[in-house]
């Protein structure tokens, strides 16, 4: 079933200010640990070293460890939990994360922990998504500027608009967006699990928020008829298929695994198209000897790091809203308790239904 419309920015207003605020006074500023590469530090992280070697060399790691070892000292002491996304740096998802995946996984793994402060080492819609589900933790995003040009493609007044022009019609809005456009929106979905949400609803039609391709993708897998908006990642558009065809032209063997974000044509080269918890299961189970993760680099980076014997191929492309998180800059949020991420509790209410209609779906 083809995308029957697609509407754009024409009707946007503006982009809404990202809201934080200083944390509660329970939480004083720490000194500044002293960092500096001795045999000490050389020895507190020689076992996760041992989880990076395979892609930091060695001469770098003088540079990490002094971090890592802070980082994860200081995580104890703030009672804090470090969630990080697939996309982030192999020093920062090896070393001192404590929950990776997606961004979903993030938050609804957080939710179970007993910790008081999230330390959110992904994008400011990643950091909101843990706020709406976690109201009473205090939720810090170590870089205020990490955006994403999905999220910020779409406002909630965009979706009032698009209400307004299809009365009636239900919307599914992807989870990579702010908590504002959740809140407007029926449900949400993930890239793994749009297809099964949008056919849940048991409408012939379905508003499908915000990105083109996804859309698409859904559009092509499923009888309902959709109606998407001009969002694009900035990362997955850049790909092409004539690349693609011309690496397996060059290796037959070769897997490519993509991720539903990426164009239609490209999604038509893949062996395999999934979320990037799929990509990653996918790789995990089959082990291919080379393979293609059409996504953030980083990614292949933190796959490469577990799996030492499978050759990871370019292309691939990196995220900078994603490289604004660094090791120097988790260990300020922890010692100021900055930026806190905060959603007015309306919204939060609002958005979290539509999260949460989305994970009660049987599947
Ligand atoms: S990779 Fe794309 S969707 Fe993910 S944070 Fe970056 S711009 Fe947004």
């Amino acid at each position: 079933m083809p995308i029957i419309e697609t509407l754009g920015p024409e009707v946007r207003s503006p982009l809404p200010v990202r809201q934080s605020r200083r944390a509660p006074s329970r939480f004083p500023i720490l000194p500044m640990p002293k960092l500096e590469w001795n045999t000490e530090v050389e020895r507190d992280t020689a076992h996760l070293y041992e989880r990076v070697k395979n892609v930091i060399p060695s001469v770098e790691w003088p540079f990490f460890a002094p971090y890592v070892r802070e980082i994860n000292r200081l995580k104890k002491e703030r009672n804090a939990v470090i969630l990080a996304h697939n996309y982030q740096t192999p020093e920062i998802y090896n070393c001192v994360a404590d929950v990776v995946g997606d961004s979903l996984q993030l938050a609804r793994e957080a939710a179970k922990a007993k910790a008081d402060v999230i330390v959110q080492c992904g994008v400011h819609f990643m950091a909101e998504t843990s706020k709406i589900l976690n109201p009473d933790k205090v939720v810090l995003i170590p870089d205020l500027k990490a955006g994403c040009s999905l999220a910020e493609s779409i406002t909630g007044e965009d979706v009032r608009l698009l209400r307004e022009r299809f009365p009636g019609v239900p919307v599914v809005t992807y989870v990579n967006t702010s908590a504002e456009v959740k809140a407007e929106s029926d449900i949400c979905c993930t890239s793994a699990n749009a297809v099964q949400v949008v056919e849940s609803l048991g409408a012939d039609k379905v508003i499908f928020l915000p990105d083109q391709y996804l859309a698409s993708y859904v559009a092509r897998n499923s009888k309902v008829k959709i109606i998407a908006w001009k969002g694009s990642c900035e990362v997955h558009e850049r790909f092409t298929g004539e690349e693609l065809r011309r690496v397996r032209e060059s290796d037959p063997s070769v897997q490519i695994i993509a991720h539903p974000e990426c164009p239609p044509d490209v999604i038509e080269e893949a062996d395999y198209t999934g979320s990037t918890s799929g990509m990653i299961d996918f790789v995990r189970q089959r082990q291919p000897k080379r393979v293609v993760m059409v996504t953030e680099c980083s990614m292949a980076d933190n796959v490469s790091a577990e799996l030492p014997n499978v050759e990871f191929v370019r292309p691939c492309n990196l995220c900078p809203h994603m490289k604004r998180i660094t090791l120097p800059k988790i260990l300020d949020s922890l010692v100021y308790m900055q930026e806190e991420v905060w959603v007015d509790p309306t919204i939060a209410a609002k958005a979290r239904r539509a999260v949460e209609r989305m994970v009660n779906l049987k599947s």
